[in-house]
């Protein structure tokens, strides 16, 4: 029986997704308890994370013998089964995990995950491959969506940023974007602040709608 301590994180699925997400917690020096069903999976992660149990998890019983209900945070990393990854939603929420992150493939699938009681229904693939068609389409050289239509995105300066003090430039007001940070050639990235001037090569990282992000980053550089 492994109890939950505040900053351990249970993670279910040890598929591609679930994996990575496990390993980069331990990486980031959390304790992690994941679940597979497939003992293949278990053995070939026991040795790289330090807790890692078979069990189905749409078994209630189950669940509460792992002690699940001390956890404050949940991944549920199973996308190809959706009647496991719903069933173990709800046995979570059920033995109240205060905080419920969830893999969706489809919307339909994220939208009973967050009726099952998900707090956070994350769609992986979706986003990488919105991220990956605007890198290939070649205005940004990266994209991240946060939420709701508004995003991050790392690009070649515009001639419109040149040789202007950020302050004085009004990109939101014309352009709805902000600079939040610069890269000169050669240099690592830092912050932009008022007084930030980019020049012809640099390299901003703007925040805005994906619109205006968009839009913004097909202007002449
Ligand atoms: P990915 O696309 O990230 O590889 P998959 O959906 O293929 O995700 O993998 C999900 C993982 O979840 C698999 O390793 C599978 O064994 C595991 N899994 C599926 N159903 C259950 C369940 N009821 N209990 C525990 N683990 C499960």
């Amino acid at each position: 029986r492994i109890r939950g301590v505040a900053e351990s994180v249970l993670v279910v699925g040890l598929g591609r997704f679930g994996s990575s997400v496990a390993t980069s917690l331990v990486e980031m020096d959390k304790e992690v308890l994941a679940i597979d069903e497939n003992p293949v999976l278990v053995q070939r992660w026991s040795s790289q994370l330090t807790h890692v149990v078979q069990a189905d998890t749409t078994d209630e019983e189950a669940l509460m013998q792992l002690g699940v209900s001390s956890f404050d945070r949940a991944v549920v990393a199973i996308g190809s089964d959706i009647e496991a990854s719903v069933l173990t939603v709800l046995a979570l929420s059920e033995a109240g995990v205060p905080e419920i992150w969830a893999k969706a493939i489809t919307s339909k699938h994220g939208k009973i995950l967050a009726r099952v009681g998900a707090h956070h229904v994350v769609y992986p693939e979706r986003a990488m491959g919105l991220r990956v068609a605007h890198q290939i389409v070649g205005t940004m050289e990266d994209f991240m969506e946060l939420e709701g239509g508004y995003g991050l995105a790392r690009i070649l300066a515009p001639t419109v940023t040149w040789g202007i003090p950020l302050g004085k430039s009004d990109l939101r007001s014309r352009h709805r974007i902000t600079v939040v940070g610069i890269k000169k050639p050669g240099m690592g990235f830092t912050y932009a602040d008022r007084e930030t001037i980019a020049h012809q090569g640099d390299e901003i990282i703007i925040s805005g709608s994906v619109r205006a992000l968009e839009k913004f980053s097909s202007l002449p550089h």
